[in-house]
């Protein structure tokens, strides 16, 4: 089955049908349409899902996609003309340049997903949204094929099995999303075709508090970013580094926050999510195990909430620090100073994102020259990721491959390489080889 829908897709793409611009121009408007008509149903499915807001599903989804595809069509064109290269001696007077190419049949697997990246070339594609989040992987099944070619793009849905008879087939591309330890399975079953892979994966994104910052700034920001779609975020703050004199200080902050933001009851505020199912409800009460609570705590497994929790005085040792929580805790773990933060970090797998809080020039410059992460936010968090020039992705374990605006482009693309020799030289051998481009044109 899986193997007829992606040899269906080749064959599709391979029709050429995919290449004029003005076909991804009405596939953006389609996509466009499909989350302006279909918006009601998509924050349904996500309430549904995560107990998200309509305010933040327009956040979170809705306007970053629309951005995009608003980029998208103003710069497709020159993102997919040939790119001119600087040229030797030898080759002084020929046409030398770099001709972006799709790639063919992509694989997309998305924890949210809404659709295609409007900026992916014109690949052909079988997304496979989260079996996890049923209600939004339903919607897309549903809702793609009547807005979307559905001969370019096809949505599979299913859990491990289904995935992993869709890693048996051979792709000219995978885009993974989801944890390092799957990521390794799909890079492994990925390797029998030698297929390339972008892997999105996640890890724990440490958050080193300076004593020299706005502490009460540091912490509201921190609290956003840790607890919005219930800690549910790839580049979520994991846990806090800092020092011991500034531990009840931060406490204090983010109980303040947590007030203004939620409320006394965050379980009944409209703004507060709840894990997406019981099984990660249960890992993430787990992870609580020899913590010492400082706020929060409370559950409530019939509706898989869990409260804004803050650990304090948390030993590297716990089972907390051994994984990524993926949820509304958030552990702080004391150390002595600039340098034991980054040999902390420095001794664990290189993280996804880095925040660092300080007014301190030489802490944040030592921060980012003496560490190694996928991306850095200095006194925010996650902001780093909304910008869409700057490639997003990971780094070691936590991915490989950046995408967002230009980079999905390029990431997705095959860079072919032309040389089109243009010298009269050896006219009279290969003279249906020699002609010069019109006007310099490149093909
Ligand atoms: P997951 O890796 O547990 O599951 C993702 C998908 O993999 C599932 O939908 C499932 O179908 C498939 N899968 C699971 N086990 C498999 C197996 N043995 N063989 C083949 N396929 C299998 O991740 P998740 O729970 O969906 O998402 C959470 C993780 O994703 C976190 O680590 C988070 O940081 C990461 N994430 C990363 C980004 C990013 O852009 N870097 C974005 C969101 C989430």
């Amino acid at each position: 089955m899986e193997k007829q829908v992606v040899d269906g897709l080749r064959e599709v793409f391979q029709s050429g049908r995919s290449r004029p611009l003005q076909y991804r121009k009405q596939q953006h408007r389609a996509l466009h349409r499909l989350i302006t008509e279909r918006q009601a149903d998509i924050e349904q499915a996500l309430k549904q899902d995560l107990n998200r807001n309509t305010y933040n599903t327009s956040l979170f989804e809705l306007i970053s996609i629309e951005n995009d595809i608003k980029l998208v069509e103003s710069n497709m064109a020159d993102w997919a003309a040939p790119r001119p290269v600087k040229k030797n001696l030898n080759s002084a007077l020929d046409d030398v340049y770099i001709k972006p190419e799709p790639l063919g049949a992509d694989n997309w697997n998305l924890e949210l997903p809404l659709g295609h990246d409007p900026a992916a070339p014109s690949n052909a594609a079988v997304l496979k949204p989260s079996e996890l989040s049923e209600h939004s992987a339903r919607l897309m099944k549903e809702l793609l094929p009547l807005y979307l070619d559905k001969e370019m793009y096809q949505v599979v849905t299913g859990g491990v099995l289904e995935t992993q008879e869709l890693l048996r087939q051979r792709f000219d591309h995978i885009f993974y999303t989801g944890s390092s330890t799957v990521g390794k399975l799909v890079m492994e079953a990925a390797a029998r075709h030698l297929t390339p892979v972008t892997l999105e994966l996640g890890g724990k994104s440490p958050c080193y508090v300076d004593k020299n910052c706005d502490i009460a700034v540091a912490c509201r920001r921190i609290t956003w970013g840790k607890f919005a779609n219930c800690g549910q975020t790839c580049i979520a703050p994991d846990y806090i580094l800092c020092e011991p004199s500034i531990q009840d200080r931060i406490v204090e902050e983010i109980q303040k926050t947590l007030l203004e933001f939620y409320q006394k009851d965050p379980k009944s505020s409209p703004d507060y999510c709840r894990i997406i199912n019981t099984r990660h409800f249960d890992r993430v009460l787990a992870l609580m195990n020899k913590c010492t609570i400082a706020l929060g705590g409370e559950s409530d497994r019939s509706q898989c909430y869990i409260a804004p929790t803050v650990l304090k005085d948390v030993l590297p040792h716990f089972k907390i620090m051994q994984e990524e929580i993926f949820g509304p805790l958030l552990p702080i773990v004391t150390v002595n100073g600039l340098s034991e933060a980054i040999h902390f970090i420095n001794a664990r797998e290189k993280p996804l994102a880095l925040y660092v809080f300080s007014s301190d020039k030489t802490v944040i410059k030592r921060m980012l020259t003496e560490t190694s992460s996928g991306g850095v936010t200095v006194n925010d968090v996650l902001m780093h990721y909304t910008v869409d020039t700057l490639p997003f992705g990971g780094v070691g374990n936590s991915g490989m491959g950046r995408y967002h605006g230009r980079h999905t482009f390029d990431q997705l693309s095959h860079h072919l390489r032309c040389l089109r020799q243009c010298s009269p030289l050896e006219f009279s051998v290969f003279p249906e080889y020699l002609e010069p481009a019109a006007s310099g044109e490149l093909v």
